[in-house]
């Protein structure tokens, strides 16, 4: 461990901004004399007087970018247990396919018959996804998990306008939902009707019940839920909503617990948007490109957007098939430009189940829910874990103690101090002072045993040293942040030159 005991330690680098660091005349490039005629310039008024860009040789600006990207943290550097957020690492195998030339430099105007490789890729990208889930049809064009909901939720809304059912207006969501799904529901004016979850963390039946009439579009439900448990009820569940005519959403967020064990399709769940940047180990965080593509079951599949890709034409031994674009009957249109996000997301997500075939899935998932699993065993002596029993891939605990006015944001924040990325804080908003935990598959028992180890020396500080938790962290290049102002006074061009004149 490092020295992070020391509340001394507070760092505080300021770095010179590129502006501070510019000089007039230093260049980057050296241009070649010109060697074609000139030409007037454009007329006066078009002209700048000044472009006060900075004035940097290449090595200035390498090292400037390079210094700047040390201050970040990545999975690439520590343990990253951010909680619904399928932190894991990131095959680099991933990196080498999605940047063959002949993905990476495909236009999606290209004839179709120059692309049937990709093609060829994404519909294979559906057929798997199909086997994973149990689902009948996948749509590949949404561009994130909250996209995806999006989408779904206008098939369900599609599928009910499509049998005259139009006083179908409430969504069912239970209070462990991420934030995501009520606004999703938000955008199309339906109703959010909340349901409470019970002692164990499972949806509260009665509750279910009482909400359960010809009025409701569905339900909305994330299994394990947020609080990283698998809902024991969850065939009563989906029998309630389906007798009252409704429709099952599952947010596929945590389908790292099920790959290989449970098909949300034979639970009967009709729609499901799946997180390649999460289970499927694309990366993300800094706003990435995400790949949130939607399962539906048979009652949906004719409203799934267009274009999906379809095979027009059977191969045999000699020939390969030809792939096309196809329109379902009742598509809902079209979700995204083009084709979803294909290098970054579908051929990544493609090279890590390539890679891993059934076996190694049903793998990946065991071990997460293992990991997850021994972290609770360790941890459960020192945190409060108000929904205490087997968990799935993750799991809440309560990062305060009782006569202590430490909060979970201290202990966040003082992970830090100890080189691991915080777990996520604050939610679910069911549990107070939560702190989500969800190691993944990727981490060793020594890393688990490390960051056990941090927590527990951190819940000792913070009888004898709260100071050392109200002041964290203290290794950082920036000490704690005021995250409400930087909220409320956000800047986001803090580099122009005092005297720059925006009106010029
Ligand atoms: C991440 C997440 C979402 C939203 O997915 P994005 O890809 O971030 O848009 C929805 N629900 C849950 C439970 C999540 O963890």
């Amino acid at each position: 461990m490092n020295n992070a005991a020391s509340a001394t330690l507070s760092a505080k680098i300021v770095e010179p901004t590129i502006f501070e660091l510019s000089s007039p005349g230093r260049r980057g490039v050296k241009m070649p004399a010109s060697d074609v005629p000139t030409t007037a310039l454009p007329p006066n008024h078009l002209l700048r007087s000044d472009l006060p860009l900075p004035e940097l040789a290449e090595v200035d600006v390498v090292r400037h970018y390079m210094k700047l990207s040390k201050f970040n943290y990545s999975v690439d550097d520590g343990f990253y247990p951010l909680g619904s957020c399928t932190m894991k690492y990131n095959p680099k195998i991933n990196e080498d396919t999605c940047r063959l030339p002949g993905f990476l430099f495909t236009h999606p105007l290209q004839p179709i018959e120059t692309v049937q490789g990709n093609l060829a890729l994404m519909f294979e990208m559906q057929e798997w996804l199909k086997e994973i889930s149990g689902f009948e049809g996948v749509t590949l064009q949404p561009a994130a998990g909250a996209h995806g909901e999006f989408t779904g939720v206008l098939m369900m809304a599609a599928y009910h306008k499509s049998r005259g059912d139009l006083k179908r207006t409430k969504m069912l969501i239970p209070d462990a939902a991420h934030g995501t799904n009520p606004a999703s529901v938000g955008m199309l004016g339906f109703t959010v009707i909340t349901i409470p979850s019970d002692s164990r963390g499972n949806v509260d039946l009665e509750k279910l019940k009482a909400a359960c009439d010809d009025t409701v579009v569905g339900m909305m439900l994330t299994n394990p839920n947020t609080l990283g448990m698998f809902d024991e009820n969850i065939e009563k569940v989906v029998n309630m909503v389906k007798d009252c005519g409704g429709l099952m959403y599952g947010d596929g967020a945590n389908l790292n617990a099920l790959l290989g064990i449970v098909r949300p399709g034979d639970l009967g769940f009709d729609v499901m948007h799946f997180n390649l940047h999460k289970t499927f180990s694309v990366p993300h965080g800094g706003g990435g490109p995400g790949s949130g593509p939607v399962g539906v079951s048979q009652r949906l599949v004719d409203f799934l957007p267009s274009p999906l890709v379809g095979i027009v034409e059977e191969g045999d031994d000699e020939t390969a098939p030809l792939y096309d674009f196809v329109t379902p009957k009742n598509s809902i249109g079209r979700m995204k430009a083009f084709h979803g996000h294909f290098g970054g997301g579908l051929v990544r997500a493609y090279t890590y189940i390539a890679m891993h075939g059934p076996d190694g899935l049903k793998d990946i998932s065991q071990y997460a829910v293992l990991n997850a699993n021994y972290l609770q065993a360790r941890l459960r002596d020192t945190y409060k874990i108000p929904y205490d029993r087997i968990c799935m891939h993750e799991f809440v605990m309560e990062g305060q103690f009782e006569g202590s006015d430490i909060r979970a944001l201290d202990i966040a924040k003082r992970l830090m101090d100890y080189n691991f990325h915080p777990p996520t804080n604050y939610f679910p908003l069911i549990v107070h002072e939560a702190l989500m935990i969800e190691p993944t598959e990727t981490e060793n028992k020594d890393t688990l045993d490390r960051f056990a180890d941090a927590l527990i020396k951190i819940a000792e500080e913070a009888k004898s040293q709260p100071e050392l938790l109200h002041d964290a962290p203290h290794i950082t290049p920036f000490g704690r942040m005021d995250e409400v102002k930087a909220a409320r006074e956000l800047v986001l061009c803090c580099w122009l030159p005092e005297n720059y004149d925006a009106s010029q």
